[in-house]
């Protein structure tokens, strides 16, 4: 099949979360396959053009209000692929939209202003992209509201008998339900679609513009990156106000748990610890551990638990639970229990300085606001436990590691977290994790305080756990075949035999 991931964000050009790494991933699995898969981003400033290769001549993209927006096109093969599989990666570069600072927004305007304007283009330049290289897709894949306003385009613009794109179908991910991409609705004029489609498409949200639910409404097939959140998202607690728009569309509503690169995520061959370890031999974690402690100026003490965090800081990730001001439990779980915790991060302004004000009173609290590949590599090899106290979380890619790495996960239960962790049962020494239902400061409390018990009493079992998690196979050659059967169904649908 010939498909189009249509991304504002992918590995290793352009990243703020996990749809970055799901973007790439998936795509050169579905290429190792035999797929034709092809990714189209912006040239955001940071990404350097001359490491790219420039298709020739400019490209024209009508929009409305009667204007043509005029972009380059920069192309390279995505690495980790082969001559024979490539994943080409295609970069529209418009300076006045992309040519800054950030991705969707910078330390001075978190939200850029001409958002829907930059993403709404971006979404129909893709079409122009393949008029430009004359291939066009059998499924245009969009990820995320920047990418939603895409198979609208396709249903009410350019899906038409004889047209190039008269077999194509389309797939919509959420990654983030939380995100929508809510504009006023002065910005749909821009689009060039008519104010029909405004209504028809689904845009509509309370006199607003809603590129999400436009996207939600209009592509062929929808999903999300886990079972347990596409059912929790359609409900009122979790369905971001779209969980109506969901149950509408639950019969093309898919959860399909997110993979992981098992070539960058694997303790066998991962070069940024200091030494390889496997379930068979496991004497490396030490020595990650024994390396995450130096790095970050803790005591050295195998005896002690490693609690790791690696995160955006944000609400979404129970941070507030954990160290609001005043009623936080970080203070107390550090002050109270005998273990030692570490934080990489970066986010909202109030998390960062709690952070550090908490790290510059507890010895056995450390903290590094900032973000960085490498290290986050040494905290899931180095770690004893990893804390992921969301409040949603659509699949969450971290815990994952974390059982891969023989990090065991303390984690709420909600959302993909459900999918892929199992908690520990005292009773018969079953599980992979350990696991709360509500959250509050003293849910996380007495989880951590439950996990810490459990390291100095029942280490055979802590140990148990370990490799059962190390055994888990997150691989993403499942998970892409459940895409394929989605884009199969979506054909199937449209009355296009199967191509496989
Ligand atoms: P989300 O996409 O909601 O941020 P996920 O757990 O799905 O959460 O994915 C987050 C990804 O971003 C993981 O690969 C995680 O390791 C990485 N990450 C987040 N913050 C940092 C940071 N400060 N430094 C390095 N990696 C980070």
């Amino acid at each position: 099949m010939k498909i189009l991931m249509i991304s504002s964000e992918t590995v290793p050009w352009a990243k703020t979360g996990g749809l970055a790494d799901v973007v790439s991933a998936l795509s050169i699995t579905l290429a190792k396959s035999g797929h034709d898969v092809r990714i189209v981003i912006p040239r955001y400033y940071s990404i350097d053009k001359t490491k790219l290769e420039q298709l020739p001549g400019e490209m024209g993209t009508p929009m409305g209000e009667g204007v043509e927006e005029w972009s380059a096109v920069y192309t390279t093969t995505m690495p980790g692929t082969t001559k024979e599989n490539p994943v080409k990666v295609y970069f529209i570069d418009h300076e006045i939209f992309f040519g800054r600072d950030g991705i969707y927004g910078n330390s001075n305007q978190t939200d850029f202003v001409d958002n829907p304007r930059r993403f709404t283009f971006f979404c129909y330049a893709a079409f122009q992209l393949c008029r430009k290289i004359k291939w066009f897709p059998d499924v245009l894949h969009a990820h995320d509201w920047p990418a939603a306003v895409a198979p609208v385009y396709l249903k009410f613009a350019e899906r038409f008998p004889g047209s190039d794109f008269e077999n194509t179908v389309s797939v919509l991910t959420i990654h983030n339900l939380g995100y929508q991409g809510i504009y006023h609705k002065d910005n749909f004029n821009y689009s060039g679609l008519g104010w029909d489609v405004f209504y028809k498409g689904g845009f509509e949200d309370f006199k607003m513009m809603n590129m999400l639910k436009a996207g939600l409404y209009s592509s062929d097939k929808i999903n999300t990156v886990s079972p347990n959140y596409a059912e929790e998202t359609k409900t009122q607690a979790l369905g971001f106000r779209l969980d109506g728009v969901l149950r509408y569309r639950s019969s093309d509503y898919y959860g399909i748990l997110n993979g992981i690169d098992s070539d960058l995520w694997n303790p066998e061959k991962d070069t940024n610890i200091p030494q390889t370890y496997s379930k068979k031999d496991i004497s490396g974690k030490a020595k990650a551990k024994e390396a995450l402690q130096k790095e970050f100026g803790l005591a050295r003490d195998a005896n002690v638990p490693i609690i790791g965090m690696i995160t955006r800081l944000t609400d979404q990730k129970g941070l507030g639970e954990l160290f609001g001001p005043a009623y936080g439990s970080a203070w107390s779980i550090c002050r109270d229990m005998d273990l030692q915790m570490v934080i990489l991060g970066t986010g909202e302004k109030w998390c960062e300085n709690e952070i550090l004000s908490l790290a510059s009173r507890l010895s056995n609290f450390k903290a590094k606001i900032n973000y960085s590949e490498k290290l986050s590599h040494l905290i899931e090899a180095g770690s004893d436990f990893f804390l992921m106290p969301s409040l949603y979380e659509p699949c969450g890619l971290n815990q994952m590691y974390s059982l891969v790495y023989g990090t065991i996960p303390i984690v709420r239960s909600t959302g993909g977290l459900v999918d892929t962790v199992e908690n520990f049962n005292e009773k018969t020494g079953e599980g992979t994790g350990f696991m709360f239902d509500h959250l509050t400061p003293s849910s996380i409390y007495n989880t951590v305080g439950w996990a810490v018990w459990a390291w100095y009493n029942r280490r055979k079992d802590i140990e148990k756990m370990r490799i059962r998690g190390m055994s888990k196979n997150f691989s993403w050659e499942s998970s892409a075949q459940n895409y394929v059967e989605m884009y199969e169904a979506a054909r199937k649908d449209r009355g296009i035999t199967s191509v496989l």
